[in-house]
């Protein structure tokens, strides 16, 4: 990946963003820039100004991964290095991102750097990791392609008794075992009515003839998450669910051939809305349809009921309809796509059907 290509294309922005640099306080934008994996790092980043700052334990994996920029490991705080280098640089309007930065440390900040403004700013780097470069692409594919694996791979494991944490605890160790570095999140495991609920999180509840067994997993691979999700049955499903399984089925399907590059959260979220609205349980699609993926879980761009976002050629968004029943189960299909030039392709293999164990 070039992360200076990425360093340049923020820079690129400054202007217009009226400041003149941007102090990168995010670890996952930092990250994105610099190709920096530890767990504390910040980035200054100007026409002129591109200045890393870590602490002394990641000295020599700084040195290792950007060798190409000027870097400081320090044992206290960032902010006196950050302050004379706005000095130094004349540094009047300093850029911040807001979605990153405490209060506290904002208002320190504004006191130390005597003379020049601070600005708070959002989204600055998160718009550029919306599309996706080649290689961001191809990691996210061996994510999903984990994920896949462990998902057929535990359909053969399931027999009366055993309970959700077990199947998640399997779940998680067959991605690994399939090239995942780790799970993405929290594996999602819901048997019978624990499926009502959008995120549940797995309990000892052991799996009885008849159950739905919904699934919501994903593997991660050097920091690219893969996000999956999946209604099954273990037996005969009751005849609702079986419906409701179809109508999400439909529902998903009607977004993966709406989506165009340039359509909004909204409209791709409609799509599939209408459909589930149409066969009557609107009601029980309780969230939106869908988010970004990358080197977060959830990031934009959004799909949901006011997500008015764009969704950019290059990038990848789940589509996840759902709907969710109390005391009966619930139903929940989801896919990451890529938006090509021209519509999309589902990034993963795994069969959309009400698979009956
Ligand atoms: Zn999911
Ligand atoms: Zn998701």
């Amino acid at each position: 990946m070039d992360h200076r290509v990425r360093r340049r294309a923020v820079a690129a922005r400054l202007d217009e963003l009226g400041v003149d640099a941007l102090l990168v306080t995010s670890l996952v934008n930092t990250r994105y820039l610099t190709g920096f994996t530890g767990s504390n790092g910040q980035l200054l980043v100007s026409g002129d100004v591109e200045l890393f700052l870590t602490d002394g334990r990641y000295a020599m994996s700084s040195r290792r991964v950007m060798s190409d920029i000027e870097r400081v490991a320090t044992r206290g705080s960032y902010r006196p290095v950050v302050v004379d280098r706005c000095r130094a640089s004349r540094i009047a309007r300093l850029g911040i991102e807001a979605d990153a930065m405490t209060v506290a440390a904002r208002d320190a900040l504004a006191e130390a750097v005597d003379g020049s403004e601070i600005v708070p700013l959002r989204n600055v780097v998160e718009e550029l990791r919306r599309v996706k470069d080649d290689e961001e692409r191809e990691l996210i594919r061996r994510a999903q392609a984990a994920t896949d694996t462990a998902f057929a791979a535990i359909l053969d494991r399931f027999a009366v008794g055993v309970s959700e944490q077990w199947v998640a605890r399997e779940l998680d160790r067959l991605m690994i075992e399939a090239g995942a570095d780790a799970p993405s999140f929290e594996t999602i495991v819901a048997f019978g009515e624990n499926a009502a609920e959008p995120h549940h999180e797995p309990n000892h509840r052991t799996l009885e003839e008849g159950d739905v067994i919904k699934m919501d997993l994903g593997a991660l691979v050097e920091g690219y998450h893969a996000d999956m999700t999946r209604t099954i049955a273990f037996g005969q499903p009751t005849a609702e669910l079986r419906k409701i399984h179809d109508v999400v089925r439909q529902a998903q399907q009607a977004a993966i051939d709406a989506v165009r590059p340039g359509m909004s959260g909204i409209e791709v979220d409609a799509a599939a809305r209408s459909v589930v609205a149409e066969a009557g349980y609107g009601d029980g699609f309780v969230h939106g349809l869908g988010h970004g993926v990358g080197l977060e879980i959830h990031e934009g761009p959004w799909l949901g009921t006011t997500q008015d976002n764009v969704l950019p050629e290059g990038t990848v968004v789940t589509i996840e309809p759902g709907v969710y029943l109390d005391g009966i189960g619930g139903v929940r299909i989801e896919d990451m796509i890529e938006v090509t030039g021209d519509g999309c392709v589902v990034v993963g293999v795994s069969s959309r059907d009400m698979i009956e164990l």
